[in-house]
């Protein structure tokens, strides 16, 4: 079975875990966001594409859920004693050897997803991980200032404001101008089923179907989405400022309708949410309900487990 995951980073990274264990004889293909990537330091960083090949590639902070697993910090300490910003973003010591090998190869002239294959040649991840283009992509946060509204990076508003200041807009910077990385489209067209993991419906997923092209490749496939949204609220981050800069409400209703019936087929939500169920906005979806927290790889494997079911039985 083929299997091809649009994913974001910490949601999305769990649930491929479970993936695996449920479908261990899948081929499966991770379309990753790169709207989060920032150059610090000079050097490109992309957390999300880390997160899945750390995770999946058991290098991963198990309590944080990303970054490297036994760091230490030294190199900040130094950059901090050079006063060489910006000091709200942290990079471990190791995490940094993985930046510098990725900024490096592209400063040779190697597009990001031949980049991110040499990255897992170490990791061995167990999928193919992809980044969703190769074309530079940012994720900037329009926000009101009191004496005028500008433009930050998604990173900046993310980490280093905590999404409490409002966001005016989102936007996906340079998508409209870039192309699927190679491979992206084969592997949602080639698919017996597309799924979108637990992730953040806005700046995740959403910035992957910015990308011109893989909306309708996506819309064409047997798509099953699982809510990161239980019980009206995000399970961890701060999903809900990202829904609110975009209109939509935070509960499995509304992002399930955001997606939409021409977009999605099957949508998990959780029993907290099994109104969704028999709920008009979602006409045209098939609703299951089950629980839905990520708690250990069991739990998770049976989410996996569902939404390929699920598929499944919309695909015959
Ligand atoms: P990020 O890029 O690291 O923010 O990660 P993602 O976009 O992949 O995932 C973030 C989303 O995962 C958040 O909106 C959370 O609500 C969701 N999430 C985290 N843990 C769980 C869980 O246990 N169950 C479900 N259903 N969603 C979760
Ligand atoms: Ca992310």
């Amino acid at each position: 079975m083929r299997i091809t995951v649009l994913a974001g980073g910490v949601g999305a990274s769990r649930f491929l875990r479970g993936l695996q264990a449920a479908a261990p004889d899948a081929e499966i293909t991770v379309v990753g966001n790169t709207g989060d990537d920032i150059t610090l330091h000079g050097l490109r960083v992309c957390p999300d594409l880390d997160t899945v090949m750390y995770t999946l590639g058991g290098g991963i902070n198990e309590s944080q859920g990303w970054g490297r697993t036994g760091e230490t910090f030294s190199i900040r300490d130094e950059l901090a004693a050079y006063a060489a910003g910006p000091d709200w973003f942290t990079l471990g010591d190791r995490d940094f050897a993985t930046h510098i090998v990725r900024t490096q190869l592209l400063n040779d002239g190697h597009p990001l997803s031949a980049v991110t294959e040499v990255l897992c040649q170490r990791w061995q991840p167990g999928v193919r991980l992809l980044p969703m283009s190769d074309d530079q992509i940012e994720t900037h946060v329009l926000i009101d200032e009191g004496d005028g509204r500008r433009y930050v990076h998604f990173q900046e508003w993310w980490v280093r404001m905590h999404a409490a200041v409002p966001a005016q807009t989102i936007v996906a910077a340079g998508a409209g101008e870039a192309r699927p990385a190679p491979g992206v489209l084969e592997a949602i067209a080639d698919a017996d089923v597309v799924l979108f993991p637990p992730s953040n419906p806005v700046v995740s997923v959403g910035t992957i179907l910015a990308v011109p092209g893989i909306r309708e490749a996506v819309a064409a496939k047997t798509t099953v989405a699982v809510s990161p949204i239980i019980g009206g609220a995000p399970v961890r981050g701060m999903a809900d400022a990202c829904l609110t800069a975009i209109g939509v409400e935070t509960s499995a209703v509304a992002v399930g309708a955001h997606y939409g019936a021409g977009l999605i087929n099957g949508w998990l939500v959780d029993d907290q949410d099994k109104e969704a169920a028999t709920d008009p906005a979602l006409a045209g979806i098939e609703v299951r309900v089950l629980p839905l927290y990520m708690r250990d790889l069991a739990a998770t494997a049976e989410i996996a487990r569902a939404a390929l079911d699920l598929a499944a039985e919309l695909s015959s």
